[in-house]
């Protein structure tokens, strides 16, 4: 029985799971971590230089990383959301940003509106051999005229008997290289508004498809990252995913999604980058004593770690709304503009002190930092965010 000396002491040690999670979810964990730090961690440093190789997505297929929560008909594992969750934050321990978007374009952005939107037969010959790990997939919504701006992109898909036929250029599209698909925003009547815009699943390897260019970038190193061109691409009829003119609201879905597993990586980065720095703060000395005792240093640990658990909160709380049928889509934006803002500050914080150190390689919070400051910008930019919440009030 407790005590009441032992529940006055505080229990700064204790567990901190969330109430979203279960054993299953531990074990998950305690699965990927080993799988993390044992097969992928170690090659961080070299798949900055060389991007992570595909053999990647084979491995994570075998071992069923890559279908947590897809039906167990598809080669999923049929675990919930929050499984999903688990891998975005434990893929943080590769100690590669790259990795994990990499990663998580293919599990929580491409492959989503298969599952939602897809036929069965679309299912059968993209998402199971994606779910496999035999299948890269891609998703092409930015265009070098068009980001923020959906319904600004000028790729068109035009109908011509049974097929129909694509022309256009995507930009800054991950996997872009590597992927044997896409799943590609196109508009299919430009009259329409947001009600001409439609998804379309295309091979890579088809007639017309041109992996332009690999684009250079401050971080996320070990991905990559293409310019890609559609000339007279031919696709037959059943390429088109979902309904044809509601593909604006279809990929609005889809980055739902894709910002909650973007801000839960964001706040397991953040937490990375602290725990890493709270162990050279205690080791590192300085005018006769370790930095984490000056308290202007302490302080710094204790804003970080108290934005840390606030942005973790509301992660998980709108991640269990949206994982129970709802359509959070205020708060998602408020969960990915705070994880994103909170990991960059977290990771330039860290940086600063680590001193010197911080500014090198080897110590890795570099990387940390230059990878994080992607999140600020992808899957929906800060001010979209904003602009967002603000409208979501009837402004
Ligand atoms: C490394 C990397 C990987 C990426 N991977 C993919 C991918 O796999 N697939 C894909 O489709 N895309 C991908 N993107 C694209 C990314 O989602 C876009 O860069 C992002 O949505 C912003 O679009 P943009 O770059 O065209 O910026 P723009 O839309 O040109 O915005 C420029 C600036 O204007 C601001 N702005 C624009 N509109 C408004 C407004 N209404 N109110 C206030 N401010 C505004 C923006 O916030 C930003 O600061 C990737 C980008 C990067 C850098």
């Amino acid at each position: 029985m407790a005590t009441a000396d032992a529940l006055l002491k505080p229990d700064h040690g204790g567990s901190r799971k969330h109430f979203i999670f279960t054993e299953e979810h531990d074990q998950l964990r305690e699965s990927i971590r080993a799988f993390v730090t044992r097969e992928l961690a170690p090659h961080a440093e070299e798949w900055e230089e060389t991007t992570f190789p595909d053999s990647v997505f084979t491995r994570m297929g075998e071992l069923g990383f890559l279908g947590l929560s897809y039906p167990e008909e598809y080669g999923g594992q049929g675990g919930d959301y929050f499984c999903n969750l688990v891998l975005a934050e434990e893929m943080t321990y590769s100690d590669s940003g790259g990795l994990a978007m990499g990663v998580a374009v293919h599990t929580d952005m491409a492959t989503p509106p298969i599952h939602l939107f897809g036929t069965e037969e679309q299912k059968q010959r993209y998402l199971v051999p994606a779910i496999a790990g035999e299948k890269i997939s891609c998703l092409g919504i930015t265009e070098p005229d068009a980001g923020s701006d959906v319904s600004g992109i000028r790729t068109r898909a035009v109908r011509d008997g049974d097929e129909w036929v694509i022309n256009g250029s995507k930009t800054y599209i991950t996997n872009g290289h590597r992927a044997d698909f896409i799943v590609l925003v196109a508009k299919t009547d430009p009259a329409a508004g947001h009600d001409g815009i439609s998804l379309f699943l295309v091979d890579m390897d088809l007639p017309g498809v041109i992996r332009e260019k690999k684009l250079e970038k401050l971080g996320m190193h070990a991905s990559d990252t293409a310019l890609l061109a559609f000339q007279d691409v031919r696709v037959p009829a059943d390429a088109l995913l979902g309904q044809e003119g509601k593909g604006f609201y279809h990929i609005m879905w889809e980055l739902q999604g894709e910002r909650l597993i973007g801000a839960a990586g964001c706040v397991a980065g953040a937490q990375k980058a602290f725990d890493k720095t709270l162990a050279y703060a205690t080791e590192r000395q300085a005018f006769g004593r370790p930095i984490g005792r000056f308290q202007v240093t302490r302080h710094k640990f204790a804003e970080m770690a108290t934005k840390i658990e606030a942005a973790r909160q509301l992660v998980y709380t709108t991640a269990w709304r949206f994982a129970n049928g709802e359509y959070p889509v205020r708060e998602i934006s408020m969960a990915k503009l705070n994880a994103a803002r909170v990991a960059c500050e977290v990771t330039d914080e860290c940086l600063q002190i680590h001193g010197g150190a911080g500014y090198m390689r080897e110590y890795g919070i570099e990387r940390a930092w230059r990878d994080m400051r992607l999140n600020r910008i992808g899957a929906g930019t800060d001010e979209i965010m904003l602009d967002v919440i603000g409208r979501s009030y009837g402004l």
